[in-house]
């Protein structure tokens, strides 16, 4: 037993400086066997055989010497990215989309269904096949299977408890893939994939909590607290487009008035621009099919009442950053989502009613950006968790500078 247990201990010790040592070089890109003993606090030789191991195993080679300093200069190693994959999907309401993922949230591999069918059985045999698909195109190891779905998701399980739009309800996708495959799964909904996008792939900051917004026809937002999304008790944590910002507001398909929905999403933005476009004198006047990069160009161009609707729109999402701000202090919020295009117009509006919505000094310490995530955000973000949970790694850090002389 003794000799089990000091077994079990040396191949958890192993596996814990196979990860720091991986998640190090994934962190600096470029780095050394020497700058890596610095860094980890391991010794030369452990860093030697736990990097030997890991250029056995594929995922890391030799890329040469570091160009800087004088005389011998020493081997550099760098995270092989294609080294291993993960299989992410994408449902939306209207189509399938899928890809291999590799270590850096490249896209290899990307095929798309329509989504022709909304019967759960039927999308669910169409995720089956897009997976067999890929996992046979895949060259290299498999990591996991990501799948992000509108709904609510109990992400510790993978159970999705209920997606309209594809006929689920508590349908244990995560289980099945599980088994089906013999790969873990991960299972988030769309704005919670968006925020571990952002998290994982986003620019270095020096804090493991992220709020993103995704604003669209819904609003929603994920949270990750602590490196790891936040669910909450009954997995409706982020559900903000349906907190009331307007007393005897409008009404909401959820059966309540004055929801953040109904005053600020993108169709409300629309809305309200097609209703100026009716004025021959707005430069929206005459636009067949009305967008928000159309909304955008009229309000950076000056038009005022176009730019009144805009700070309309923010001001109510202020109240929402407010409330998740006054709560958790989390200091990085993203809104994305479909009002993207309207880039800092949108946070500036966001940034000043904030000011004035919570403490000072909470309101200054906040970054609010809106930013467009980009077409492969769903999938990045849905492979993010798989990447972390065989391999160990994290999101790039803002990094001491390495000193390599
Ligand atoms: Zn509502």
């Amino acid at each position: 037993m003794d000799h089990l247990l000091e077994k079990a201990t040396r191949q958890h010790t192993k596996d814990h400086n196979s990860r720091l040592v991986l998640r190090t070089i994934y962190e600096y890109g470029e780095i050394s066997r020497a700058a890596l003993a610095r860094l980890t606090q391991l010794t030369r030789t452990t860093v030697s055989d736990v990097v030997g191991d890991l250029i056995a195993r594929g995922l890391v080679e030799e890329v040469g010497h570091g160009a800087t300093g004088v005389g011998r200069t020493p081997m550099l190693l760098s995270v092989v990215d294609d080294s291993r994959l993960v299989v992410a999907v994408s449902v939306t309401n209207d189509e399938i989309h899928g890809a291999l993922v590799n270590l850096r949230g490249g896209l290899r591999q990307q095929a798309r269904m329509t989504l022709t069918d909304h019967g759960g059985a039927a999308v669910l045999a169409m995720i089956y096949a897009m997976i067999d698909a890929l996992a046979r195109a895949a060259e290299q190891p498999l990591l996991g299977i990501g799948i992000t779905t509108p709904g609510l998701i109990d992400p510790a399980t993978g159970t999705v408890l209920r997606a309209i739009n594809v006929g689920w309800e508590d349908l244990p996708l995560g289980a099945l893939l599980q088994e089906r495959y013999g790969l873990p799964a991960s299972i988030a909904n769309d704005s919670q994939t968006l925020a571990l996008a952002r998290y994982m792939f986003g620019e270095p900051v020096d804090t493991p909590n992220l709020v993103l917004i995704k604003v669209g026809q819904g609003i929603g937002a994920g949270i990750v607290l602590g490196g790891h999304l936040f669910a909450g008790d009954g997995y409706g944590a982020g559900e903000i487009g349906h907190m009331v910002v307007v007393d005897d507001g409008p009404p909401c398909k959820c059966g309540n008035r004055g929801c953040l929905e109904t005053v600020a999403s993108s169709a409300v933005i629309l809305r309200q621009a097609r209703a100026l476009a009716a004025d021959p004198a707005s430069p929206l006047h005459g636009i067949a099919a009305l967008t928000i990069d159309d909304v955008a160009r009229a309000a950076r161009d000056g038009d005022a009442g176009v730019r009144a609707i805009v700070e309309a729109a923010g001001r109510y999402l202020a109240i929402a950053v407010a409330n998740i701000v006054s709560v958790l202090n989390v200091r990085q919020i993203v809104i994305s989502g479909r009002v993207a295009p309207l880039g800092d117009l949108l946070g500036a509006a966001v940034r000043d009613e904030l000011g004035r919505r919570t403490l000072p000094a909470l309101a200054k310490g906040t970054l609010v950006e809106v930013v467009a995530m980009g077409p492969d955000a769903p999938l990045v973000g849905a492979a993010a968790p798989l990447l972390t949970y065989d391999l160990g790694l994290a999101r790039l850090q803002r990094r001491a500078d390495i000193d390599d002389a």
